[in-house]
């Protein structure tokens, strides 16, 4: 499985930025994979913070803690041209959820990408319809590097992309309760939808 990207030089004085995207459904290991990328340039002691919208702190309530016990600061903000105000000391930048940004986050991170600086977005890329969950088509067009991960299917036990919402409720975001999605291969996810 491709599960990084071969990239050429991307160190920081290089000033050769570049827009790298983690995409999949819920339970995928999105953080997961943000996290690891993250905490390898911070052992290289590159500059590195994760911002992720202020209306997911339930979630990531946590700092994450890397192995050499340096902390990557996780910064909640209210929109997507707050990133531009903060993120000018990071080499790296990781911004979580980016479903939950409004359309501004793309001018974003074309921007950042654009200052020679590593950005790396992590979110889901379909909502629990099985449609596109806007920004996050717009981001995989301008990203260099894309990587798709998947869940296990909890009916069949096959690799997952859908999220399947086990109530009836059709608000396209409903937070805080993880409880109420499962992961579902194609063929599961639409059988029950119908
Ligand atoms: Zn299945």
């Amino acid at each position: 499985m491709f599960i990084e990207p071969l990239i050429g030089n991307n160190h920081p004085k290089s000033q050769k930025g570049h827009i790298e995207v983690i995409c999949g459904s819920m339970f995928s290991g999105k953080t997961e994979e943000l996290i690891r990328r993250l905490n390898r340039a911070l052992i290289a002691k590159q500059r590195v913070e994760i911002f992720k919208p202020a209306v997911d702190t339930r979630y990531h309530t946590y700092n994450v803690v890397s192995h050499n016990e340096n902390e990557i600061r996780s910064t909640p903000v209210n929109f997507a041209d707050d990133i531009m105000l903060l993120a000018g000391d990071c080499d790296v930048i990781g911004i979580d959820e980016v479903q939950f940004f409004d359309q501004q986050i793309v001018s974003v991170a074309n921007k950042l990408a654009s200052l020679g600086k590593r950005v790396i977005l992590a979110g889901l890329d379909m909502d629990f319809e099985g449609q596109p969950f806007e920004p996050m088509p717009q981001l995989l067009a301008i990203a260099e590097y894309v990587t798709k991960v998947h869940a296990i299917c909890m009916k069949c036990g096959d690799l997952a992309s859908y999220s399947f919402r086990l109530s009836g409720e059709k608000r396209k975001v409903m937070l805080g309760e993880k409880d109420a999605y499962e992961a579902r291969c194609r063929k599961c996810f639409y059988e029950e939808k119908k």
